[in-house]
């Protein structure tokens, strides 16, 4: 596996998503935001735009987490590996969720 190839995607998604959601550093991103959020809350009152818009904020919050995570996985030479079961993750949903953290059949588990 070309782990290089993996953290390319996923600095780049990273700096697309942190873009996106206005958050630079993942760290003490949350106590800005909040005040940010506030702001535009009251300036658009009753407004669902703005509601779509935290929503996909938080989302994209979950998602940097989890690529930061990633990240560090891939320096530590345990990306690739499920969380939960300790085997390989397929290449082909490493290719689709570079950032996942478990294998396909865990995440089954989880949904059932
Ligand atoms: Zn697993």
């Amino acid at each position: 596996m070309n782990v290089a190839v993996y953290k390319d995607v996923l600095i780049k998604k990273r700096a697309e998503l942190a873009g996106t959601a206005g958050l630079k550093p993942i760290q003490n991103s949350m106590e800005h935001n909040n005040g940010r959020q506030g702001d535009m809350a009251d300036q658009a009152s009753g407004n669902n735009e703005v509601h779509i818009t935290l929503k996909l904020k938080q989302t994209d919050a979950k998602i940097l987490q989890a690529i930061d995570e990633a990240l560090v996985r891939i320096d530590k030479g345990t990306f690739g590996v499920c969380r939960d079961c300790g085997e390989p993750i397929a290449e082909a949903r490493l290719n689709a969720i570079p950032w996942t953290r478990v294998c396909i059949t865990c995440k089954e588990k989880q949904k059932a």
